[in-house]
Order: structure tokens, then sequence, then C-alpha cells
């Protein structure tokens, strides 16, 4: 679960992390009570899940009230790469002396969690790393030793910061770990962290990623979850109960179990096509379940092919093969589906799938032949 900026700097803030003190306002009315009563100069900045609001001009400095009106109002209801800016957030503005960039995330091929600390912030830090990787300090943190002081130190020195930076920078980033790992967090960003001319480190931006796995642990979460932008496709698919994740491909998929799924998206990949979303039916999974799959995925503007693919286990063919007759009769289709049934029952099913009428209705012997048929279809 991402959150805002707004939200990022409260979540820093409840681990001792300095930001700016700042409001999130929806009107340019609230913009300027907030700016009068914090005191100029103000920040004006666009509250949207993505990167790169500076330079889309979604952030600006404002040094009066006449100033602030204008920038909220410019920056309220921009769209700034696809996302409209329906929130502002107003802070405090910071004399900046330096900016660096410093983050934690999980390193999953070394089983650690990996810090990176940059003197090269401020700006797109893809960007450093692919034209100056030197100019990235990275740190493997063992999670059971923790990010010891000592470590964090010679972190701070590896990354040559400016002198002095060094004992700001090690306070914070002790703290950031801290809310990385206690805050249950899959990724923590600061881009900009500054140093101001008076020899402050302060995070001047937040990028928060929330493991949702750890929902249960936080009821602070509460308030992150209510601003959540949900895909259209993911809400009707979880109000329906299915495991969807929408994808921008142009077949749709459908697969028992989340590693036939996985693999049906590779194979698609494979003879060149792409995938408009995963959905796992799950084990087990009777018709109904499959009529309200077919369904949603039905409904994605983007999807040319559906591509069903289930291996029968504990879910039996001609259960699967009657949810999607019943399907065919449910919705109308928009696209051709093309179904590949295998294991328990198969026989039983593909015999009900050649019985139905429709012709959009489909069936190939393998996960290969299938996908080939719903790739050639999605691209003709
Ligand atoms: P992003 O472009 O979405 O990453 O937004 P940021 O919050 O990182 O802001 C982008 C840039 O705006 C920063 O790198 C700064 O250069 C500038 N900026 C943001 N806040 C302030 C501030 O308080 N004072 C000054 N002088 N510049 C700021
Ligand atoms: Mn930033």
């Amino acid at each position: 679960m991402d959150l805002f900026e707004y939200q990022g700097k409260k979540f820093f803030a409840a681990y001792d992390i300095p930001v700016s003190p700042g409001e999130a306002v929806e009107t340019v009315d609230h913009a300027v009570a907030v700016a009068e009563e914090i005191g100029y100069p103000v920040v004006v900045k666009a509250q949207v899940l993505v990167g790169g609001r500076g330079k889309a001009g979604g952030i600006k400095l404002a040094d009066d009230a006449d100033s602030v009106r204008e920038h909220a109002g410019n920056i309220l209801g921009m769209d700034i790469k696809g996302h409209t800016v329906e929130l502002l957030w107003i802070e405090k503005a910071s004399d900046i002396a330096e900016e660096y960039y410093a983050s934690f995330t999980l390193d999953r091929s070394a089983k650690l969690h990996l810090g990176m600390l940059s003197a090269r912030g401020g700006v797109d830090i893809e960007q450093v790393a692919a034209e100056e990787p030197d100019a990235i300090a990275r740190i493997h943190v063992d999670p059971v030793d923790g990010l010891t002081a000592d470590a964090a130190a010679a972190w701070v020195d590896a990354a040559n910061l400016n002198p002095a930076a060094r004992d700001g920078a090690i306070d914070i980033l002790i703290k950031l770990y801290r809310a990385y790992v206690d805050g249950d967090a899959d990724l923590v960003e600061i881009n900009p962290l500054i140093l101001t001319p008076d020899g402050r480190v302060h995070a001047l931006d937040a990028k928060v990623t929330l493991d949702v796995n750890a929902r249960y642990r936080h009821d602070n979460w509460d308030a992150y979850e209510a601003t959540q932008v949900l895909d259209p496709r993911e809400r009707e698919a979880k109000e329906k109960g299915l495991n969807y994740i929408g994808l921008d491909g142009t077949v749709g998929i459908i697969g028992n179990g989340a590693g036939l799924v996985m693999s049906t998206l590779d194979v698609v990949n494979q003879v060149g096509g792409s995938a408009a979303n995963f959905l796992d039916v799950g084990g087990g999974a009777g018709a109904d379940l499959l009529a309200n799959a077919i369904e949603v995925v039905n409904n994605d503007d983007n999807v040319k092919a559906i591509l069903v693919n289930i291996f029968g286990g504990i879910t039996r063919g001609d259960e699967v093969a009657t949810g999607i007759v019943e399907a065919m009769g449910r919705v109308e289709l928009r696209s051709p589906i093309v179904v590949r049934l295998d294991g328990t029952n198969a026989e039983e099913g593909r015999e009900i799938l050649a019985a139905s009428p429709n012709e959009k209705l489909m069936s190939e012997p393998t996960m290969l032949d299938a996908a080939r048929r719903a790739v050639e279809i999605a691209n003709a």
C-alpha cells in the first residue's frame, strides 16, 4: 500500500524523523489559511501517488497569500502522469544547502535489507544509478543484527556527504531503519534528504510503501486505507472475493493456483503477448466463482482475448466447464475465450465446452497452444 507524501511524513514523524510542519488541504481558501498560520515562505505540493511532481510543475514555493492562491489554484485539478491532483500539502519552506537520497528496501536475492544513500539527491535516483553507480553507497542490514550506530556511521562516510551533515544523517538513518522495520514498510525513501545552511538534516519528501501482510498489526492504518485509490477492476474483483491484480496488457488471464497463473503470465509473454491481469480462482473453484472471474475480466476494456488455464486437482474439470458455460449465459462476452482444461474430469469438462454453441468459446489441449491462440487473437 503506497502512502501519499503527507501520510509518509506523518509516518516518519511518529519515528522522530524531522519533517517540516504542514497541513493537507483540498481547497485554495484552505491552502491560504494554512499558509497564513504557518508563515511564509511555504511550499505548495501536489499530493499524488507518483514521483517527479517537481518537474511536472506540481511543487511551488510561495512568498505571500496571493502567490499561494495562484499556485494552489493551478495545481489543484492538474494532471500529473495520469493522476489528478485533488489534495495539496502546504508546508513551511526550507532553505537547502545540499540534497541527498536515502532509502531502505528489501533485497530479496541477498535476503537482507538494503539501504541506499547518495550525495546526489533531489534528482531521479534511477538516473544516478545508471550514470554514476558509484555515487550510491549501499549497505546490507541483517534483520537480526539491525542497523548499528557504527555501521550507519561507516555508511554515511562511504557516501561522502558534507561533514556538516554527518551526525544528523546517522541519526536519521537509524530512525529510518526503525520506521522501516517496526512500521512494517516494504520501502521507505527520502528524496531529497536535505542539509540546511544552519546544519540541520531533514526529510523534505517521503515515499512509503507499507506491507499489507502486516495490516493486522496496525490499527492506525485505517486512515491510509481510506484514501487508497483502487483500480476499478480490482475493486470489482475484491467485492466478488477474487484474488486479482490488474496489469496493462491485452490477454485476460484466469487460472487456479497462484503458481499456475504466474506460469501462464510467463507463457503468454513468451509467445509475444501481454497479460491484462493476474486472477487466481484458487483450489476447488466452483461454477459460480468461475463465472464471476470471467465477468470481471470481461469488463476490462483492454482485454482482447481471455485465457482460462485450469489444472484440475481438487477442482473438477466438469465443474469448471459448467461455470464457463454458465458465465456465457450471464455475461455478454466482448472477446473470445480460450480454455485449457487438464487434470481431474478434464474429459467430461471438454465435452461440456464442445457442446456449447457459443462461437467465442474455444478449447486447446495444452497451455502453450492455448496461450498461442489467445495471443494471436489479442494481437490481431
Ligand atoms: P518530487 O519531485 O515529487 O520528488 O517532489 P519533492 O518533494 O522531492 O520536491 C522536488 C524538489 O522541489 C526538491 O528536490 C527541492 O529541490 C524542491 N523543494 C521541495 N520543497 C522545498 C522547500 O521547502 N524549499 C526549497 N527551496 N525547495 C524545495
Ligand atoms: Mn522527491
